[in-house]
């Protein structure tokens, strides 16, 4: 096998297809959100406006986030150490649980490197721990709730974008004794619209389904406490599983789930996206003020 003449071929096919991406260099500037240096390819340098980021509101600079960080660098260092299970939990990583599960008002909350993970990681173990579950899927779900159904196996359905009546006729299709899971968006990263929360409980509700919604865009933005469209709507205990990020409206980086205890343990105790993996660095400490602005 020529492995390099494969490796061009594939190349050149995203170059034939316009698909082939180059990014930009650039250095943001503490201070001066959302501004940032271009760093350009001929070595020279240009100042441009950064509209298309996901630190919403500025809070990978306010200064009591890097505050917070600084503290935590000083006080432990660089790295978390390793993994959750060996020697990577740390009185940071509890905090910060402890400091989701009350913004969602669940029983528990668990971290993951990004949310990307999260939802890969939770939605492929929650087919292990439910035999036979059938993964109910709004059409344009993030790419890592599509990658965590598909990993995980097992059978699915694609409900047509926000369309209730077509989940409702995909739900009744099936055996009503059958575990059920729908999964979709409070706000949608492709089209930017709302995900139709209560009517998803509702049917949930009908049906036995568990919930699981992806807050990603919305924490930190919506809800009296940034927790999000279900906080906003007074449904964050209708839904069984809220996944976030903290690194959009926070503004740092990593990603977590909110449930109960009891779902919290399972996943933490299942998920190899979480076991074999190191653990977000101590300093990774978003903090919750919404709304505020350098
Ligand atoms: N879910 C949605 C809807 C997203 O748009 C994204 C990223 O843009 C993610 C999950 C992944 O988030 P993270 O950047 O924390 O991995």
């Amino acid at each position: 096998m020529d492995y390099d003449a494969h490796l061009s071929a594939a190349l050149d096919r995203l170059h034939q297809e316009g698909r082939y991406r180059t990014f930009i260099d650039i250095a943001r500037e503490r201070g001066h959100f959302p501004h940032a240096v271009w760093h350009r390819p001929d070595g020279t340098t240009r100042p441009i406006t950064v509209w298309c980021g996901n630190d919403y509101l500025g809070m990978g600079q306010h200064p009591a986030v890097l505050a917070a960080m600084h503290e935590a660098l000083d006080a432990v260092g660089a790295g978390s150490g390793g993994t959750r299970n060996i020697s990577g939990t740390t009185i940071y990583h509890k905090r910060l649980e402890a400091e989701l599960a009350d913004l969602h008002r669940k029983e528990a909350a668990l971290l993951f490197t990004s949310a990307y993970i999260a939802n890969d990681a939770t939605l492929s173990t929650l087919r292990r721990l439910f035999p036979g579950l059938i993964i109910y899927s709004d059409e344009l779900n993030h790419a890592s709730m599509i990658e965590g159904i598909r990993r995980g196996g097992g059978e699915k359905r694609i409900w047509r974008h926000n369309d209730v009546a077509h989940l409702r006729q995909l739900l009744a299709a099936d055996d009503p004794a059958a575990p059920k899971l729908i999964a979709f968006e409070s706000v949608y990263s492709m089209d930017g619209d709302f995900g139709p929360i209560a009517e998803v409980v509702a049917l949930a509700q009908e049906f036995g389904a568990l919930t699981y919604l992806d807050e990603v865009h919305a924490v930190g933005m919506y809800g009296p406490r940034g927790g999000g469209v279900a906080e906003k709507l007074g449904l964050m205990g209708q839904i069984d599983i809220i996944n976030g990020t903290l690194g959009k409206a926070f503004g740092v980086m990593g990603g977590y789930i909110a449930a109960s205890a009891r779902m919290c343990d399972a996943i933490r105790s299942y998920a190899p996206g979480f076991i074999f993996t190191t653990s977000l660095p101590p300093s990774s400490r978003p903090v919750r003020r919404p709304r505020s602005r350098i």
